[in-house]
């Protein structure tokens, strides 16, 4: 048997190179600085850096590197597709401080590195939640602390106006979910989110509160349940499977990214929908190697990120 860990591109620098490439250039090598395709070459040598190309149309030299996430960083690549393993197969998120440790690399670069990653691993939402006609459940939690709003009154740390507020949404067919930090929970604020994340046809279930009233206008159907009346469900009308979802997202959020800005939480929100589509089967080495093909164009810098 072999691990998962084993493959060659996890610890050889040649191999790391072939296997990045064979997926950024299925068509086979492009020149970043001109978009050209033919007459390029491969740099030989002891002394040439691994998997230098160089184009003699521009004449500028390049790696598979450039135009990515793994641009102008000087952690090998095969380190960052263990690093990009590590956090594409970790169903709970891995901290900056763990992949320091398990990786070797200085508590900067692996904070540097996990928000690349994960802005490589930002779902671009191809397709829309309940395209298929099924049902989509909609519905909100909050987190944290959101360190931009004081708390009402002096009753600090109670109620929810100073947290984060996520709004999540279930595709029950599909089993895929995606959240999202928004300012408020107004009609006004929701409902151009939920246009633009979920199809026409879906039927939407939510609970009774009032900023999902009228969904029926702009979705195939809507329904609700009473939670204030004591109701859980009526026949396949619940919102069970997001209560699950936000059950399992809390417990993830909470024990590694306690002290999460406001800016951050998107991209930890990212990964999490990522890990966490669990109607798909997908294993951790097909989640790797999706999440390698979100680096391309993915250029994150210091700048890009803040602090
Ligand atoms: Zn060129």
């Amino acid at each position: 048997m072999a691990s998962n860990l084993s493959a060659p591109h996890f610890h050889n620098e040649e191999a790391a190179f072939a296997f990045v490439e064979a997926r950024v250039w299925p068509e086979g090598p492009n020149c970043p600085h001109c978009g050209g395709v033919e007459r390029i070459g491969k740099m030989g040598g002891k002394s040439t850096r691994t998997g230098l190309y160089k184009c003699y149309q521009c004449r500028k030299p390049f790696t598979v590197r450039m135009g990515t996430v793994f641009e102008a960083s000087k952690v090998p690549l095969h380190i960052w597709l263990q690093a990009m393993f590590l956090i594409a197969g970790s169903k709970k998120g891995i901290s900056s401080n763990q992949l320091h440790r398990t990786l070797g690399v200085t508590l900067k670069t692996a904070w540097f590195m996990s928000h690349r990653i994960r802005e490589a691993m930002r779902d671009n939402g191809l397709f829309n939640f309940g395209s298929d006609g099924g049902v989509v459940e909609v519905d909100e939690t909050f987190i944290g602390n959101d360190r931009t709003i004081k708390p009402l009154g002096d009753k600090r740390g109670r109620g929810f106006h100073h947290k984060h507020k996520i709004l999540s949404l279930v595709d029950r067919t599909t089993g895929r979910a995606k959240s999202m930090v928004v300012d408020n929970l107004r009609a006004s604020t929701l409902l151009p989110i939920l246009k633009e994340n979920i199809a026409k046809e879906a039927a939407i279930h939510t609970d009774e509160a009032s900023q999902y009233q009228n969904l029926s206008r702009d979705f195939a159907s809507h329904d609700f349940v009473r939670h204030g009346a004591g109701e859980y469900g009526r026949g396949d009308v619940h919102t069970n499977t997001i209560e699950g979802y936000f059950s399992i997202f809390k417990r993830g959020m909470k024990g590694i990214y306690q002290h999460c800005g406001k800016a951050h939480l998107h991209r930890y929100l990212a990964e999490f929908r990522y890990n966490n589509r669990v109607a798909q089967d997908m294993g951790d080495t097909q989640r790797a190697d999706i999440a390698l093909l979100g680096v391309v164009g993915k250029r994150l810098t210091y700048q890009t990120i803040g602090a």
